[in-house]
């Protein structure tokens, strides 16, 4: 089968050097495998979603020389509804309120398993004991999927989740290798789940390093000097921020990612955080 990967920014605020490395990883991997890149905005939570946040992420990306084969349709016009009922004998349905499982400790118990309810929040119901996958720069992991109990798929209001949302879209989309920053990377052991239950198939899992700010916080808004615009407005050039971001993937300082294919290795660079300087 031939390689398909994806870069799904979640078009809720402007690119940072955090996204950059873990695109990068995404771009190398599919262009080193001589494999098909597409690009989808993953804007599920429409509320935060704007447009031209998204024209400012395509303008950051070709800037980069980030380029994609194809645009895919954004979550937002997406339908799950096969989804959410081929997961059916998977799922059960949660009248709790946030006062009650934050009382439980935050880890939801499981109150309404077998409770037969006919609304409320749409959890999934895990099988117990850990996942076992193998990432491509962790190597193989062991992670227990209950660590936060039962996920919920969809809201009582009807807003479907993000583990739910990517693991359709990728199965929707043919992609064969999911490449993205290690905050994601016990989510893996929910999403497999998802995984062989649609599609009774798996991708190949990919996560790049994890970038933290000057203060040792996860990049966020708050960090707006390492947005790709504001490095530009800086007098930075791509050159520069590949010079940058290329060493935190274990690869050579060079200042294009075009020069970075034939030395990709998706199993060297860092595997913990990496800090802005
Ligand atoms: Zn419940």
């Amino acid at each position: 089968m031939s390689v398909v990967g994806r870069l799904a920014p979640t078009p809720s605020g402007h690119l940072h050097l955090g996204n950059v490395t873990a695109f990068a990883a995404a771009w190398l991997s599919v262009r080193s495998a001589g494999g098909r890149l597409l690009l989808r905005m993953e804007d599920i939570d429409t509320v935060r979603a704007r447009a031209y946040v998204e024209d400012g992420i395509r303008e950051d990306l070709r800037w980069l020389g980030l380029s994609w084969d194809a645009e895919v349709p954004r979550q937002s016009v997406r339908d799950y509804r096969l989804a959410i009922e081929a997961l059916r004998p998977h799922t059960y349905r949660c009248t709790c309120t946030r006062a009650q499982i934050k009382a439980a400790g935050g880890r939801y118990p499981g109150t309404c398993r077998d409770a037969g309810h006919v609304e409320g929040a749409l959890r999934l119901r895990l099988p117990d004991g850990p996942v076992h996958f193998v990432d491509r720069r962790f190597g193989p992991r062991d992670v227990d999927p209950n660590l936060f109990g039962d996920p919920v798929l969809v809201r009582s209001d009807g807003l479907v989740s993000y583990n739910l949302a990517v693991v359709a879209d990728d199965l929707t989309d043919g992609v064969t290798e999911v490449v993205r920053g290690a905050d994601l990377l016990d989510f893996t052991a929910v999403q497999l789940h998802l995984w062989r239950w649609l599609g009774e198939r798996e991708p190949t899992w990919l996560h790049a390093p994890l970038v933290l700010g000057p203060d040792g916080a996860k990049l966020s808004k708050s960090h707006g000097s390492t947005e790709v615009r504001a490095l530009r407005e800086a007098g930075w050039d791509p050159a520069r921020v590949w010079r940058t971001v290329l060493p935190w993937l274990g690869l050579e300082p060079v200042g294009a990612i075009g020069d970075a294919v034939a030395r990709f290795d998706a199993g060297v660079g860092a595997r913990g955080p990496v800090v802005v300087g």
